[in-house]
């Protein structure tokens, strides 16, 4: 079997779950949503999106990690993080993990909003002028390899976690990216403090200057408490998102290749078009 077809036939059980977990709450959504008449083209846009970053991170990833692994293993400290057996030590186990990844998101998360070469791969996350639950894997292509080295690296060199327990993170980390982006009427009032939720993801897409760049953590909003970035949703406070320039990126080209677009105008010096041109100049 040629690696494509390989590949094809290993995506099906997550472009089979994914389509679950989006009808599903895409129909949760209808009960309460935050933005009502969301237009069904963006949502369409997004669906044939998710099946091709699916099947290319199937493709992308598992060599990735594999290069990773090995320089994890051979050059890592291993701080062992190893609590007991046993459903209630291993929730915190879980959770010290959550805050360490979140620790190394927020980071890079942040990188990405504020350095200028970065920005252009994160753009089409935030073109989203729909935000909602098929939002949560609209991510530019180049996004996830990245992360491999730059989050899930540091992590594998600094710690070493027992294996059952990263096999169930990593499907709790994908639950919550949909959970935070549902366009979903759910505040979480003062819970916003400690975890994140809709509406305070919403801000962090917000197209209002007082939310830029604000509310980078993906779990744990103590970070952006602790580093400056914190804004707590107001009562009824669901904003309008999308960029600042309101570049449209709905568009197979446009959504795979304006990173490179952006970096090559930027290269040119052409002020007019600078890949930092949709950030608020207040
Ligand atoms: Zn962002
Ligand atoms: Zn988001």
């Amino acid at each position: 079997m040629s690696l494509l077809t390989e590949t094809l036939a290993a995506t099906l059980v997550p472009l089979k779950t994914v389509a679950v977990i989006l009808a599903v709450g895409l129909l949760i959504e209808r009960l309460r949503p935050a933005e009502r008449h969301q237009p069904w083209r963006d949502i369409g846009f997004n669906l044939a999106y998710v099946t091709f970053i699916i099947i290319l991170n199937g493709l992308l990833i598992p060599p990735l990690m594999a290069l990773m692994q090995p320089i994890a293993r051979d050059y890592g400290l291993h701080v062992p993080i190893a609590f007991p057996d046993g459903v209630g030590w291993q929730v915190v186990q879980a959770l010290v993990f959550f805050a360490i990844f979140d620790f190394f998101y927020y980071w890079l998360h942040r990188a990405q909003h504020t350095l200028p070469w970065l920005w252009p791969l994160h753009k089409l996350h935030h073109s989203e002028r729909s935000v909602n639950v098929t939002t949560t894997m609209r991510h530019h292509w180049l996004e996830e390899p990245i992360r491999v080295w730059v989050v899930l690296l540091p992590i594998g060199l600094l710690f070493d976690q027992k294996p059952v327990t990263l096999a169930w993170i990593s499907t709790a980390i994908t639950l919550w990216g949909y959970f935070v982006h549902a366009n979903l009427r759910l505040p979480l009032g003062p819970l916003s403090m400690l975890v994140a939720g809709p509406q305070w993801h919403r801000i962090h897409h917000s197209i209002e200057p007082q939310h830029t760049d604000r509310n980078f953590a993906a779990f744990f909003p103590i970070y952006d408490k602790l580093f400056g970035t914190y804004v707590h949703p107001g009562r009824d406070e669901y904003p309008a998102t999308g960029l600042h320039s309101r570049e449209d990126l709905n568009g197979p080209m446009r959504a795979v290749f304006s990173p490179f677009r952006d970096w090559w105008r930027a290269l040119r010096g052409d002020r007019a078009s600078d890949a930092t041109d949709d950030r608020p100049t207040d």
